[in-house]
């Protein structure tokens, strides 16, 4: 980046990650953030309901994802995310009241579907085979038109893993992006597929050294700055226009809108983004998990999907969650508690709780939406765009987030390099 100002605006990971990668390389790096905080959609927070700092959703990361990994890197906060040191998934049928351990083997030669002792029970290995269907699919169709959507595999694996990983019904949901899932992970083996979490918060492992990585590294952060506006002239963005302040581009400065599709599909006009979103419900209860509680668990015939175990609080995740999104909070939460209580076996009153309904968490995962998403390049010469919903090739996560500011953060630096 040889000397112009990068005006990066959203302060969720997609433009931290743009920021990080772009601090140290010449010119000046702002971030603009609407909010009073960093994090967006990957965030801890204090919550007065239960007296503790909760993160607004539980985050489930494999050690596939090499950007997060690599970003946590660069900021010092490696090594804390924490898992298994061998992929290992706990689940439970509520139905059946049967309990397993997926225990993919760490190579790439998948030998854990012929074991019995690791795979799900009930399944033979050749079930596994047909999910490798997903693996070659041309044209993005729904996962249903590619593979059997019943069974016992499906049921108990494939549907819980693809619903987590693309927040949307299997069913009808991206064959594309779940083959590229699949293609990091599992078929990478089981060394790829370490559940690793973020046992200290969000907020402290990533989102809290980033900040401090960018403040350490000079980059300049101004919360509470909403950007309302861009005023585009001769195919360029010339003026950024935060209401009180404005940012008059200089000829060699560039602007990474890293900010919800929503907000962007508003601020640069005509700009193509998914429209279609799905929601995630997460409750927390305030209550020490028994000591034999897995810190993950996969629930099957529940009303939750997940089960997370931290220090003082059992919290649950519910994907495509759209159907709870006008539930009463006190009746889900009783609902929701049930089948913690069946899970743990922790009897007596419910413990406090709070239910977070993020109606937005992700774009949906569809063919068509999928479709819809830009790269990172735009129409205008010095605006590139980041975020979970630009086109990564991967499912609004962690991952896809990072490696959009990545990609945003290596194309300016390759603008800036060729005009200087
Ligand atoms: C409940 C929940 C659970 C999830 N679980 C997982 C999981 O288990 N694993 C996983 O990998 N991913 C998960 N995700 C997805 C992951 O959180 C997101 O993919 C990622 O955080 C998106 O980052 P982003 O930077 O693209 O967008 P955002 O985090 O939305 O960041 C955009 C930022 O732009 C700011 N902004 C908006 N408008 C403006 C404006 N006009 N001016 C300035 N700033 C503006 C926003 O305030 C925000 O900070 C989950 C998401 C949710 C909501």
């Amino acid at each position: 980046m040889a000397g112009g100002t990068v005006h990066v605006v959203g302060a969720g990971l997609a433009g931290l990650s743009a920021a990080v990668g772009l601090v140290g390389t010449g010119g000046e790096v702002i971030v603009h953030e609407l909010a009073r905080h960093a994090g967006g959609r990957c965030r801890s927070y204090f919550e007065p309901a239960l007296g503790l700092t909760i993160d607004n959703g539980n985050h489930l990361l494999l050690s596939a994802n090499r950007a997060a990994l690599a970003f946590l890197k660069a900021v010092g906060s490696e090594g804390k995310l924490v898992g298994p040191e061998h992929a290992e998934f706990a689940f439970a049928d509520l139905s059946s009241g049967e309990r397993w351990m997926l225990r993919p083997n760490d190579g790439p030669v998948p030998w854990w579907i012929f074991s019995k002792s690791r795979r799900v029970p009930g399944t033979r290995g050749a079930d596994y085979l047909s999910m490798a269907k997903l693996l070659r699919v041309n044209e993005d169709r729904p996962i249903g038109e590619i593979i059997d959507c019943e069974g016992v595999l499906y049921e108990r694996l494939s549907r819980p893993v693809l619903l987590a990983a693309l927040n949307a019904e299997p069913r009808e949901a991206s064959s594309r992006l779940a083959g590229a899932v699949l293609r990091e992970t599992l078929v990478k083996g089981g060394r790829a597929t370490r559940p690793l979490v973020a046992q200290d918060g969000l907020g402290r492992v990533f989102i809290d050294p980033a900040l401090a990585f960018l403040e350490r590294s000079g980059a300049k952060l101004r919360f509470s700055h909403q950007l309302r506006r861009l005023e585009f002239r001769d195919e360029r963005v010339s003026v950024l226009d935060f209401g009180e302040d404005v940012a008059k581009l200089a000829p060699d400065d560039t602007v990474i809108l890293a900010v919800p599709a929503a907000v962007a599909a508003l601020l640069a006009p005509g700009l193509p983004t998914p429209n279609a979103f799905r929601a995630i419900v997460n409750a927390h209860f305030k209550i020490d998990p028994p000591k034999s509680q897995p810190k993950i668990m996969g629930i099957i015939n529940g009303t939750v999907e997940w089960l997370f175990a931290f220090p003082g609080r059992l919290s649950t995740t519910i994907s495509a969650a759209d159907r709870w999104i006008e539930a009463p909070r006190e009746d889900l939460a009783k609902k929701i508690w049930a089948d913690v209580a069946a899970i743990t076996g922790i009897s007596g009153e419910m413990p406090p709780w709070i239910i977070v309904k993020e109606r937005r968490a992700t774009f949906a995962a569809l063919p068509d939406e999928n479709a819809k998403r830009p790269q990172a390049e735009t129409q205008w010469r010095n605006l590139l765009l980041a975020g979970d919903w630009t086109a990564t090739g991967l499912p609004a996560t962690i991952e896809g987030a990072i490696r959009s500011g990545n990609r945003a953060a290596h194309l300016a630096r390759a603008n800036g390099d060729a005009r200087g």
